[in-house]
């Protein structure tokens, strides 16, 4: 019962206090608005000169109301410095946060800056006046082009509430240096200026969407100021009709700017969930389906996919043993890792800074899932098609790839000529030295054959000691000085303990643009009977047959 008692004279008075000095409520107001910015500013220290800024801008409603309880009369008021430094620590805030795109649709609020600054400079005769009226200009003129990106849904519609939170405030100190009566609309616009300042700077710096709710209540205050300021009994001076029409032209802006704030948010989301799927499916079908599957490959097609989210994508790498990237490196670094056998690391190379980094961090799991899926993929097509002893190709390799050489022949208009090898008495050095000897010797012959082989050559091991040679680009002749010099780099092979001469035995067909894969597969035979007379003839020769065309 007596607590009761007390608490209900403790609210009585306090409501008595505010009620008398209105002036105790605006401090209040910019108390908590500057702690609602502050909290955020623990993380995003940007917003810890507007909380400041706030602060002062309360000190300075309550300041105020001493002086004139006090009969202060100076040019240079407390108040005056309080509210100079407040515009100063809020500017400090808007400096720094991102412009996105120059201003453009803001601009519309400019005929109403520009008629403050004209009725500031000729309707107000004393200057503190107009110092007070400039001062709260700066903080309106620097957040105008920053509204831009709230209206093109890249900032929240949160930047649009304490945009016009500024406004307010402004509007507040503009009407009473016109002379209007400290109370009533003056007030209100001031208490809603911290309430907006603090409530959407909050939300722009925790990054959370503009509710439905505070949504009708900017909505709300904004007619409820403009009914109060048409009231005919405040209209007490000339300029007041001014302050009137700049006042419905705000309200007007600003509703409409939220609206198309909204707007575009919307649009925005549709045309994100948009790239999104088509980012989804390029990742899921092209990086599966191409035909073949090099790790650039992957890369170009996953690059392909992120191109419409980022434009400014230079190039996507893959760190691990080896380096693969497609496209090009940038100044702007993004890393993400790769669960894979070996420490790998994915990057993405943009050309200037990427836009939204956020977006990136969610999709990084997905493009480490695919990358990962098709490096895996890659590794274990190549271990199919490549001969673990030599790290030549193996037979099905060598069949993979005579298909791409044939369609490259024709393309490029060029002959091919095969090579069938045979170690000459191989057996030997296997009985004589054992098996583990018969595989280095292997392995130095497919190094010999690897060095004598141009890029778009296949060197293969076809099984045992047989290896053939796919020469792109050479004739029947081309290929047989090419395999004279194989053939007297293997005579010059010492492989300890083998104490004899090693040799070879080829046999050579082709020389022209295959037809088809039946055509190779003609030669293959063919080359095959030339081997096999070059062992009979003696062994360590070349044998060339010369084919009849198709
Ligand atoms: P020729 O001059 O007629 O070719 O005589 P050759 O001894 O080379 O005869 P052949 O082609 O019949 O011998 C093939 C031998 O190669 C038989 C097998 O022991 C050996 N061989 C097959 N694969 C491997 C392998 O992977 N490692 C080793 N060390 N030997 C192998
Ligand atoms: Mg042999
Ligand atoms: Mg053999």
């Amino acid at each position: 019962m007596h607590f009761w008692d007390t608490s209900f004279h403790v609210n009585a008075t306090f409501v008595k206090v505010i009620g008398v000095h209105p002036e105790v409520g605006l401090l209040l107001l910019a108390v908590a608005s500057g702690l609602a910015l502050w909290w955020p500013a623990r993380t995003e220290p940007v917003w810890r000169w507007a909380s400041l800024g706030t602060l002062l801008w309360g000190m300075q409603a309550a300041v105020w109301l001493l002086e004139r309880q006090g009969g202060l009369e100076a040019s240079l008021t407390p108040s005056g410095v309080l509210l100079f430094a407040a515009a100063l620590t809020w500017a400090a805030t808007l400096r720094q946060l991102r412009l996105y795109e120059p201003p453009r649709l803001s601009l519309a609020l400019l005929p109403f800056v520009l008629a403050a600054l004209v009725t500031a400079l000729s309707g107000l005769p004393d200057r503190s006046s107009q110092m007070v009226w400039l001062t709260d200009l700066l903080p309106v003129l620097l957040a105008l082009p920053l509204l831009e990106a709230a209206l093109h849904g890249q900032a929240g519609e949160s930047r649009l509430v304490w945009g016009l939170g500024l406004i307010f405030k402004a509007g507040g100190s503009w009407a009473l240096a016109l002379g209007w009566p400290p109370s009533g609309f003056v007030y209100l616009v001031w208490a809603l200026g911290f309430v907006l300042i603090g409530w959407g700077g909050y939300l722009e710096a925790t990054e959370t969407r503009l509710g439905k709710g505070l949504l009708g209540f900017v909505l709300g205050s904004l007619l409820g100021s403009l009914v109060l300021l048409g009231w005919p009994s405040q209209v007490v001076h000339p300029l007041h009709s001014a302050v009137l029409v700049g006042w419905g032209y705000v309200a007007l802006v600003a509703l409409g700017g939220v609206g198309w704030g909204v707007y575009q948010r919307i649009i925005k989301a549709e045309r994100q969930l948009e790239l999104w799927i088509n980012l989804l499916e390029s990742l899921s079908t092209k990086t599966q389906s191409t035909q073949n599957l090099t790790p650039q490959g992957v890369l170009h097609s996953v690059m392909d996919g992120l191109r419409p989210l980022y434009g400014n994508l230079a190039g996507i790498e893959v760190r691990s043993d080896v380096t693969i990237r497609a496209g090009q490196s940038g100044p702007y670094v993004y890393t993400f890792e790769l669960a894979l056998d070996t420490p790998t690391e994915g990057r993405l190379y943009f050309s200037s800074a990427p836009k939204d980094t956020r977006r990136l961090e969610a999709l990084a799991p997905l493009l480490t899932e695919r990358l990962r899926l098709s490096l895996t993929l890659n590794e274990w097509r190549s271990k199919a098609y490549t001969d673990p002893l030599t790290g030549l190709l193996n037979r099905r390799g060598f069949e993979r790839q005579l298909q791409r050489l044939i369609r490259l022949a024709g393309e490029r208009n060029k002959p091919i000529t095969l090579a069938l090898l045979d170690l000459d008495r191989f057996k030997q050095v296997n009985d004589t030295y054992g098996h583990p000897v018969g595989d280095k010797l292997l392995k130095q012959l497919a190094e010999v054959l690897h060095k004598a082989s141009r890029s778009d050559d296949l060197a293969v091991r076809l099984g045992g000691e047989e290896f053939a040679l796919v020469l792109f680009g050479a004739d029947l002749e081309d290929a047989y000085r090419v395999l004279e010099r194989i053939q007297s780099e293997v005579r010059a092979l010492q492989v300890s303990p083998i104490a004899w001469q090693l040799s070879i035995s080829v046999g050579l067909a082709g020389g022209e643009i295959p037809a088809s894969m039946a055509t190779v597969q003609r030669w293959l035979e063919q080359a095959d009977q030339a081997l096999y007379k070059a062992k009979q003839a003696g062994r360590d020769r070349i044998h060339p047959v010369l084919i009849a065309k198709d």
